[in-house]
């Protein structure tokens, strides 16, 4: 729908500016971003404006866990031990179950500022591991939930083909994420041919892992990806793990970013989530390429992971966004402040992501964050510029912590000192979908989700 918005301040690419009118057409696309201009009847909005984020990875289904791995299971609990949780979470999800903690979830998203949202989507089959009579089952679960909840997604079917290196084979709750390289992309061909009338909606495609996929089944993968749409985004999960790092090298004789990109012609379409122990020469290669760092600093924290080099890659501009992941925070104010930190507890020195042209840490953080998530997920978003969807949030203006500061600062404080929510207006593709703090699905979705957890924790 066509829309105006006047902002007293907007964050634009090259900075914050003053008085601008946005108009939108149609399409939801952005058509005139003009600062130094008159309201002339546009609706005021109620608080800095900023590009929606795009959250460039997330796994929805695990929103139903978030929180709830906490508790010592033995004395030296790691990502490995999480991921035994999690995997007893998979053994019980029924695709309604998918779909009301996709809803849920989106609606959170939305509500904290995120408009997009690139799904790794790798449950695929059913509980006993069989696929569903319509393949794509889970995946329109996904995409049904982003629609009504008005969230832009780029969907992205996992490969998974061995439970470890060496060809290990897949565990009991594995056998619901199996595919191969001709299945996925099968997949893709009757997903794309089933939405093509969905410009809020992209695909692309993710071999799960350097452990999850060997070279013969990455390489047609990205071969049978370049057949269906050649600048479709590619995601893979490298080095969040130390023990996946020492893995690969034993098995493979290199680290998995250079294994990765030795075999595949890694460009800007591709997205390296988490790159957690990238060497410098890996982050070095990853730059020259041009592709995205998918950082996920709060799953990150929570699984203790480690923690990405980012201040080297940040001070060399490489690429880099966001992602929730496994959704323990649905807030990019949250994950920007907890990158930060982990910058600033190694390196003990504050105000990391910051130079001398643009001092204000929030805002780079911000800007950042929004070009890379929308090289990641392949869309025309990210930046108030025309040409650009009108993808909108508008901070809450009135809070008494903003009061007489001017909007680089009142971003920081949202970012930096942050109890509540300071998001107010969010709009995607110029449609209102989070009005005065509210979405107008979300008793009902709560309600669904509810449900759905009642029957989970029945069944586990
Ligand atoms: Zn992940």
């Amino acid at each position: 729908m066509t829309g105006t918005l006047f902002a007293r301040d907007a964050l634009l690419p090259g900075g914050w500016a003053r008085d601008v009118r946005l108009e939108w057409d149609e399409a939801g696309t952005l058509s005139r971003v003009n600062p130094g201009a008159a309201p002339e009847g546009a609706p005021v909005a109620a608080g800095p404006v900023l590009p929606g984020m795009p959250n460039l990875h997330s796994h929805a289904f695990q929103r139903a866990m978030a929180g709830l791995a906490e508790t010592r299971g033995h004395p030296t609990d790691d990502f490995w031990t999480w991921r035994e949780a999690m995997y007893h979470l998979v053994a019980h999800l029924e695709p309604e179950d998918v779909g009301a903690i996709a809803r849920q979830l989106y609606i959170e998203m939305l509500k904290h500022g995120y408009t997009s949202v690139a799904e790794f989507h790798y449950l695929q089959h059913d509980r006993q591991g069989k696929p569903y009579a319509d393949r794509g089952e889970l995946a329109h679960r996904v995409v049904d939930a982003a629609r009504e909840t008005g969230l832009a997604m780029t969907l992205l079917p996992v490969l998974y083909v061995n439970g470890g290196f060496g060809h290990k084979p897949l565990n009991a709750a594995q056998r619901r994420f199996a595919g191969t390289a001709e299945s996925i992309a099968d997949l893709l061909r009757e997903l794309i041919g089933h939405y093509a009338n969905e410009p809020w909606l992209r695909f692309g495609v993710a071999p799960h892992s350097a452990r999850a996929v060997d070279a013969v089944q990455l390489t047609e993968l990205v071969q049978a990806m370049e057949g269906i749409d050649a600048t479709a985004p590619i995601h893979i999960h490298a080095s969040e793990q130390v023990g996946e790092v020492r893995e690969c090298f034993e098995t493979q004789g290199v680290t998995p970013i250079d294994w990765i990109m030795d075999l595949a012609p890694v460009d800007r379409r591709w997205c390296f989530v988490h790159a957690t122990h990238a060497t410098d020469e890996e982050r070095e290669r990853m730059r020259h390429a041009g592709a995205v760092a998918g950082l996920c600093p709060t799953t990150e924290a929570n699984l203790g992971d480690g923690i990405f080099a980012f201040a080297e890659h940040f001070g060399r501009e490489g690429r880099w966004g966001i992602g929730g992941d496994s959704h323990v925070s649905r807030s990019p104010l949250e994950e920007l402040r907890a990158l930060e930190y982990s910058q600033r507890l190694a390196r003990q020195i504050r105000n990391v992501s910051s130079s001398g042209t643009q001092p204000e840490v929030a805002t780079n953080l911000w800007l950042g964050a929004c070009a890379g998530g929308a090289q990641a997920l392949g869309q025309p978003i990210g930046a108030l510029l025309p040409g650009r969807r009108a993808d909108i949030v508008v901070l809450d203006g009135g809070k008494a912590d903003f009061e007489a500061l001017a909007a680089p600062a009142t971003l920081a404080v949202a970012m930096f000192s942050g109890a509540g929510n300071p998001v107010r207006d969010v709009f995607v593709s110029g449609r209102p979908v989070v009005v005065d703090g509210r979405h107008r699905l979300e008793d009902e979705a709560r309600g669904g989700y509810r449900e759905s957890l009642r029957r989970l924790r029945d069944r586990t």
